[in-house]
This record gives structure tokens, sequence and C-alpha cells, in this order.
């Protein structure tokens, strides 16, 4: 086979550095990195910089073979991981979330590498999942059930048991929180699994197979394997998978719940949104317009929680308008390695196309582009093939046009007047989504008012996308089904086995 090698400079923050364009072998089998042969047959993908536009190398979608063995491998794991004490996982779990911390400058770089995101977002996602791996390594101990005394000495017991062979499939903002995200629980609660991350960010997940074989998991207790929808749907469809947890839009998780269904299989579905932010004339406007810019900004706009839906009490429109205006225009839009970028890459050209299709509709819809929403082409050559869009503000919406109806998955922000509570709480809840929502106000019973109606499952008073690993996050309707984060998600990893325990003798009053 052969092993094409061409060596490439691209820049790293404000020094240039070698890398070698080359096959890369992505599909992480039994504890180790599968040889590329085995993928022959199968479909080669580039690996391409969203910033830069360089290929950063290529790598074969798993073939079906290649499924089957991690599925394989999963299953056989299942025995020597779920005997494990919840101690004992939990102990391995915690070294990975130390090895994470310790590797987290290079899973940074290899992060912006992939997504084209600030390193400074990036560097803050990975320590995150240290944490998330260092929180259920802590609660992987309260998986435990009930016992219930019974008449005559008899009693009952509960028994939470792992599902099995979880399948986890990611979405591609966030490559190594969905993996950690998905891995720590489900580990902790003794399952196994088969991860598939996007194809545009296929690295980080495979340094966390790495990582966590480093910690001490059995081989084929974590595997990935490569590939777009085909590859998915072969895992979904697996007999021997016994969960999905997927990420991704409304539209794939549709598919992906119809496949579970054939199967009866457990399913999560992390899915997508269009957030309102609600802002009242008695808020601390910079915290307001500060929880805005968190809820619209980050990751190129690119976040499942975004609040793209900012509803702004009238009398404080134009001061919330000048002050977001200034600071938007303000931030830094350039190279992601670089600490003081604050807008990075879209993911591909193809996506920032199509945010740009949406503004031109949000245009001749009869939105108004307060600041933004064009090609921003940055002074640095290396970057002049990058996907970089100037974050877009729009006014003059209305309720029914498409910007503010459908997910855009970018730097898109609507804001919009209200005058009462009753009508945002009306307009903030006529959306098929329910993913997150975010209230400002100095007035707490006001905002606890307005949370208990808005139908979020994630919703914030005073800030916006914060997501502590302790606090579960989920959406209502149609942004998902389960919850990902916290100890409720155990329950999404867990079934239920109940047991009656007879203290008598049973034959003195049987009919037969
Ligand atoms: P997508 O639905 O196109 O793809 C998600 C994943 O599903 C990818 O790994 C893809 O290869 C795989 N896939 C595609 N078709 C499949 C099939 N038929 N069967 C199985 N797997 C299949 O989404 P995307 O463009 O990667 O991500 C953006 C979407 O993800 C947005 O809608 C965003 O809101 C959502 N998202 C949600 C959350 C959350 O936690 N709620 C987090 C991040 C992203």
């Amino acid at each position: 086979m052969l092993l094409r090698k061409v060596l490439r400079t691209h820049q790293r923050g404000n020094r240039y550095i070698s890398s070698n364009n080359t096959l890369l072998p992505l599909s992480y089998v039994n504890g180790k990195k599968l040889d590329q042969i085995t993928s022959t047959q199968s479909n080669l993908r580039p690996l391409i910089n969203p910033a830069t536009g360089q290929h950063i190398g290529e790598f074969y979608d798993s073939s079906k073979d290649c499924v089957s063995a991690a599925v394989e491998g999963a299953v056989k794991a299942l025995d020597v991981w779920r005997a494990l004490t919840g101690f004992e996982r939990g102990k391995l779990l915690k070294k990975a979330a130390d090895l994470i911390r310790g590797d987290h400058v290079a899973i940074t770089e290899m992060e912006v590498e992939d997504t084209g995101k600030p390193i400074w977002e990036a560097r803050m996602d990975i320590l995150g999942c240290a944490d998330s791996m260092e929180f259920f390594g802590g609660v992987a101990t309260t998986v435990k059930g009930d016992h219930m005394m019974l008449s005559n000495g008899n009693f009952g017991y509960t028994v939470r048991e792992p599902l099995g062979v979880v399948a986890a499939i990611g979405a591609w903002n966030y490559p190594f929180q969905m993996a950690c995200w998905k891995s720590a629980p489900a580990l902790a609660c003794g399952n196994t699994l088969v991860f598939k991350p996007a194809q545009d960010t296929p690295r980080t997940a495979v340094r966390l197979a790495e990582i966590l074989t480093e910690a001490g998991l059995p081989n084929g207790a974590f595997n990935v394997i490569q590939g777009a929808a085909e590859t998915g749907s072969l895992l979904t469809s697996h007999p021997d998978v016994n969960k999905v947890s997927f990420t991704g839009s409304v539209e794939t998780g549709s598919k992906v719940m119809s496949s579970c269904a054939a199967g009866i299989k457990h399913v999560t579905l992390e899915l997508g949104g269009k957030s309102p932010i609600i802002i009242f004339d008695d808020a601390d406007l910079d915290c307001a317009v500060t929880g805005a810019m968190l809820g619209n900004w980050l990751a190129q706009g690119q976040v499942c929680s975004n609040g793209t839906r900012v509803y702004v009490q009238r009398s404080l429109m134009k001061s919330f308008l000048e002050k977001l205006i200034t600071r938007t225009k303000a931030m830094k839009i350039g190279n992601p390695m670089e600490e003081d970028t604050r807008v990075g890459a879209a993911i591909s050209s193809a996506h920032a196309e199509r945010v740009l299709g949406y503004i031109e509709l949000a245009r001749s819809e009869g939105a108004k582009v307060e600041y933004g929403g064009a090609r921003f082409v940055p002074a640095d050559p290396l970057l002049k093939n990058g996907n970089f869009l100037s974050p877009c503000i729009l006014t003059e919406c209305t309720d029914t046009m498409r910007v503010v109806r459908e997910e855009i998955f970018g730097s898109v922000m609507c804001v919009m007047p209200f005058d009462s509570e009753e009508e945002v709480l009306e307009r903030a809840n006529d959306t098929k989504f329910g993913l997150a929502a975010g209230v400002f106000t100095s007035n707490l019973f006001r905002a606890h008012r307005v949370i208990s109606k808005l139908q979020a499952g994630s919703c914030y008073i005073n800030n916006y996308n914060v997501n502590p690993v302790e606090i579960p996050f989920g959406g209502y309707k149609q942004s998902g089904i389960g919850r990902e984060c916290g100890e409720l998600c155990l329950q999404y990893y867990t079934q239920s086995k109940s047991v009656y325990v007879e203290m008598g003798d049973i034959s003195a009053d049987a009919p037969f």
C-alpha cells in the first residue's frame, strides 16, 4: 500500500512548523489503530484545516468489516469491564482525566486545526473534557438501586445494570467534548462503546482512545470508527448495539431514531436549536450584551444551544444595539491559533456559503443587516483560503422569517424588540425546537417565573452557554431526547433490574 507523504508547512500561532500530509490511520479497534489496508475498499476523505484550506492528511472510512470488528470488540470487552466495581472504573476515568490535562496543549492544537475555532475556546473545551472524565469517575460509585422491605420478611431490590454496547455518533462542532461527554458516563456505568466522530473532525476521538488505553481501559471497551451517514447507519442498525447516543441535526436524528426503532434500541438524541434570549429593561446592560455575545459568537456560531433569537424590551433596544455592535466590531477575526482571536473559521467553505445564503434570504425578506454577514479575508496570506465570516447582527426581523425560524448554525443573531412578558413568552416558545433559553433581568421573581414557562431543556438566568459538568444538558421538543452531563445522565446508560426475594416456604399456601 502506497503511503503518500507530502511535506507541508503551516502556521501555528505566530510560529511555523512542519507536518506530514499523509494517510492517517484513524480507525481504533480493540486497543490499537488499524492498518489502513483493512479499509482500502472504502471511501478516501481529505482532512482540511478550515482556517488555511490546507490538507492535513487523508483517511479512509472504516469498512463494513472494520465496523463489525469494532462492535465485536466492544461485545467481548463488556464482560471484563462491567465486572469491575464502580470505584475501580472510576479510578481509571480519573486517570484518563489527568492524562487529558497532561496532554491538553497538543489535543487543543489538533482540535483547532480540525475545527477552525479559536484556541482559547478549544482549550476551555478540552480542559472541560478532563473535568467530565473526573466527574463521572467520581459518580461511578453512585450507580446503584433501591431496597424494598415487603411482608413476612420478604424483600425486593433493584440493580442498575449497563445497557451493553453503546454506539456514539458526534457532530463536528465539539469533537473531543462529544467523545468525552458520551464515553465518560457510558464507561462509568459499565458499558463499552464504538464512537464515530463527524467526518470533518476525525482526529481527537482517536487521541481519546489512546488515552483511555493508556489509563488501563480493556482493549475493545472504546473503539473509534470513521465515515459519514453510511458508516453511522451501519452502527445504528447493528444487532449487537444496545444503545445509540447521537448528536447532530434534527433531520439525521429522526433517521437515527427510526433505525433504533427497528431494533428496539435505547436512544439519546442531542439535536439542533433556535433558542431565545430574553432581555428585560431592568437587566444589567453590559451583562446582557455579554450574554448575547456568549450565546451567538462562540465557535463561529456553530453551537447547538445558541440563543440566536434575541428579544430585547423596546426601551432598551437602542442602547443594547449600540453596545452590541461596538463590542462585536472589536472582536478579532483571523488565525484561530492566536490567543487574541475571537472569531475563527467556519467548518467548511460549503457551510460558510450556507450561512451567507441565509443572510441573503434575510435581506430579501426585509431584515436589516446592522453589522457583518460577509466573507472576511485576513491580512495573513496563509489564511487567504480560510472560511472566515464576519458575525452578523440582523434587525427588523419578523417571527415568521426563515432566518428566525430555522437553525442556521452560524454567527447570525436576530435582535427583535418586545413589549410585554406575556407577549415575549408566546414568541419565544413558538418554535419546534426547545434546546435552550436565557433570561436577563434584575428581578429574580420574574426570572424564575419566565423560566418556568419557557419550553427548553437548558435554561440560563443572567448568563448564557455555560455548561458545568454537574448540570444535565439536553432539549425539549424536537431538540432531543435524554440528557448528557450530571448524575441524571447515568439513567440513560443503565437499565433497572428488579429482584424479588422470598424468605418463606411457598409450597404451604400455593394453589398447586
Ligand atoms: P449531522 O446530523 O449532519 O451529522 C451528525 C453526525 O451524524 C455525523 O457524525 C454524521 O456523519 C452522522 N450521520 C449522518 N447521517 C447519518 C445516518 N443516517 N445515520 C447515522 N449517522 C449519521 O449534523 P452536523 O452537521 O455534524 O452537526 C450540526 C448539527 O448538530 C446542528 O443541528 C447542531 O445543532 C447539532 N448539535 C447538537 C448538539 C446538542 O448537544 N444538542 C451539539 C452539537 C451539535
